[in-house]
């Protein structure tokens, strides 16, 4: 994967809530062509390993439980400058502080739910592609 891909997933708050279409709409209009794209859910293994960086943080546990508890939509993203543009797109973690228009201001409710993941660097965005998808699913 070159720097002009990240990886995002609808998690599964945004899944429940009815936005797949929604949040496929403001990703495409952003100028992203999806390159790779599953609907699929998380194990737990899954989702402790997707998450490891975190491990030792408080909220480690209610993360897995919120990641696992129904399917999500995985993607790579294509785009010039992806990883940074795309986090623009999506806006802070907690809602509460996302900038107005942004994916996690429409349709995030709390900073654990908040309804899109986006990775933060060329390496994770790799990292996180390759985990959830093989060669031959990527476009
Ligand atoms: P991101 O890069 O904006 O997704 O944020 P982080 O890498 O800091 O955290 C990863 C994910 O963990 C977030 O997107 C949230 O789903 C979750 N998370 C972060 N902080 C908290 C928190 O304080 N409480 C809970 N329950 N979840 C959190």
């Amino acid at each position: 994967m070159t720097g002009n891909r990240t990886f995002t997933m609808i998690k599964p708050d945004a899944v429940e809530n009815g936005h797949i279409g929604a949040i496929l709409e403001k990703i495409t209009a952003a100028g992203f062509k999806i390159v790779a794209m599953k609907y699929t859910q998380l194990s737990v293994r899954d989702a402790q390993g997707f998450y490891a960086v975190h491990s030792e943080r408080p909220f480690f546990g209610e993360l897995v439980e919120f990641m696992t508890r129904g399917p999500i939509v995985a993607a790579i993203l294509e785009k010039d400058n992806a990883v940074e543009d795309f986090r623009a797109l999506i806006g802070a973690t907690n809602p509460a502080e996302a900038a107005e228009g942004t994916i996690r201001k429409l349709f995030a409710t709390s900073i654990g739910e908040n309804a899109v993941h986006g990775s933060d660097s060329d390496e994770n965005a790799a990292i996180e592609g390759a985990f959830h998808f093989a060669g031959r699913e990527v476009f």
